[in-house]
């Protein structure tokens, strides 16, 4: 009963090996933990409640780190993943917990870093807000493509053994193999976005077999075919932005041929990468039909995504925290309404309607370009925006300009606020801060500075990522009196 996964990490000489270990709960970061002699073992690839051998990876005076080398026992909680490539594939690794086992351990997350790191008195969590719809749930979705796939050394054994030929160079499509960087997952159906995502990367692949245009080689940095991107909205809209290593002559003939089989696609946009690393960030996506964006819709509200714009990638629960934000910023249409980390502005715009004013503060100068755009689209004439780092931006003079802050929304990277914010924000003292985190340990760090000034009033987890260990929590504080 070896695990697929640890198939592919190299054998260590002399590895200390565990045997019979009780995973007994769930630790952090996709890991469970397990008690031996005193120690404590994370280990990554189980959940609460199996019985494996672990090999340890790294083994100091308190803690060890390791993985599991057999499963002697399947906790009774698991459930068949129903993903087929699950534990090859690096995604959907919580897929083998019931959904609702997920939430719990999850809502146990926030309120152990809440209550270990943060120390501070809180209200009693409300439940995490569970996705209705745990698969087909994400509206961005990126495949690679490669001459080489990863194989996995059982299955390899296997093909083997039954005499099959073994192919594994050629042209695939799929994800990023963990710890292989030079070979892809080959996928047949990925369950994170309805399709036709699944089909229209199947289309791609064929058309460069049959026409022996080169699957992307990473190790010599070779080859026509990269990656696509599929965007979708909840307004039926549908972007893809295919990647290419170079421009080739009859490319224009593989984009009509998806244009003609998938009438669904409302803009085609190709991109060409000759770069080593796989980001666009500072390339030119050329628009080949359509006009080269699509539009996403929270409420009534509407929003512009672009090929290198950013959008929370769960559209129905981005709505459901978005809901929560704007709840917990209890604006009465007199306040002045700071929106930090503001991505394209999307949170801040959703409470519009209700704020004298939003001010949005952003590092990417193309977010804060989107976040104009879009307040332009939605009639929002009460909106500034600015480009900069919130440490460097929200100074007094700031504030001074734009007036004092009524309400702070707040929703950092997982590094969480830098010190010198949480310091500014505890010098402005606004009445309220709403603090949305994907990080519940860095939250937790930055609500023990802030209490100082401020009670937390309302804890709210929202998941927007089901079957992944990532946790959503937004909080609402309040000023003491
Ligand atoms: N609130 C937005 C985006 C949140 S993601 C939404 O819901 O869509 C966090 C954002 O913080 C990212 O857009 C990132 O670019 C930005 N960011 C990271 N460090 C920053 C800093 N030091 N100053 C300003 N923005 C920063």
């Amino acid at each position: 009963m070896q695990h697929p996964i640890f198939a592919a990490v190299k054998k260590q000489k002399r590895a200390i090996v565990l045997e019979d270990v009780l995973v007994q709960d769930y630790a952090a970061e996709g890991k469970c933990l397990a008690r031996v002699d005193g120690k404590v073992i994370f280990i990554e690839g189980t959940v609460p409640g199996d019985v494996v051998d672990v090999q340890l990876q790294k083994s100091k005076k308190d803690w060890a780190e390791g993985y599991p080398l057999r499963f002697k026992k399947y906790s009774a909680d698991r459930v068949l993943p129903f993903c087929s490539h699950f534990g090859i594939c690096g995604g959907c690794q919580w897929q083998s917990l019931p959904y609702e086992k997920q939430l719990l351990y999850k809502q146990k997350q926030v309120n152990d870093n809440l209550s270990r790191i943060g120390k501070v008195i809180l209200p009693e969590l409300f439940s995490i807000i569970g996705a209705d719809e745990t698969r087909h749930y994400r509206n961005k979705l990126e495949f690679t493509f490669c001459n080489k796939k990863f194989i996995p050394s059982d299955e390899f054994r296997k093909l083997k053994s039954e005499g099959a030929e073994i192919i594994n160079e050629g042209g695939f499509g799929g994800f990023h193999a963990k710890g292989v960087f030079d070979k892809i997952v080959e996928i047949d159906t990925c369950h994170l976005q309805h399709e036709p995502t699944n089909l229209i990367r199947k289309a791609i692949v064929a058309y460069a077999l049959e026409n022996n245009l080169p699957f992307y080689d990473i190790k010599s940095h070779q080859g026509w075919l990269r990656n696509v991107v599929v965007r979708s909205a909840t307004t039926g809209e549908l972007m893809i932005n295919i990647v290419l290593g170079y421009d080739e002559e009859n490319q224009t003939k593989l984009f009509d041929q998806l244009l003609k089989q998938f009438p669904q696609i409302t803009t085609l946009l190709y991109t060409i990468n000759k770069k080593f690393n796989d980001s666009i960030f500072d390339l030119n996506p050329q628009v080949y039909f359509g006009k080269g964006s699509i539009i996403e819709q929270l409420e009534d509200f509407q929003f512009k995504i672009s090929p290198k714009s950013f959008f929370q990638t769960n559209t129905k629960q981005a709505e459901k925290l978005y809901h929560i934000a704007r709840e917990y910023a209890e604006l009465d249409g007199t306040q002045t309404l700071y929106d930090l980390y503001c991505g394209t502005g999307s949170i801040g715009i959703f409470a519009s309607k209700n704020a004298k004013k939003i001010i949005g503060v952003e590092l990417i100068a193309q977010a804060i370009e989107d976040a104009k755009e879009n307040a332009a689209l939605n009639n929002i004439l009460h909106s500034v925006f600015v480009t900069g780092d919130v440490i460097d931006i929200c100074d007094d003079a700031f504030f001074e300009t734009h007036g004092r802050p009524d309400v702070v929304i707040t929703d950092p990277p997982r590094a969480g606020m830098h010190e010198k914010l949480v310091k500014k924000l505890l010098e402005i003292a606004a009445p309220i801060i709403v603090y949305v985190s994907c990080n519940p340990a860095t939250q937790a760090r930055d609500i023990a500075l802030l209490d100082e000034k401020y009670a937390v009033t309302k804890i709210q987890p929202v998941d927007m990522f089901p079957h992944t260990h990532h946790i959503e929590n937004v909080m609402q504080l309040k000023l003491k009196l």
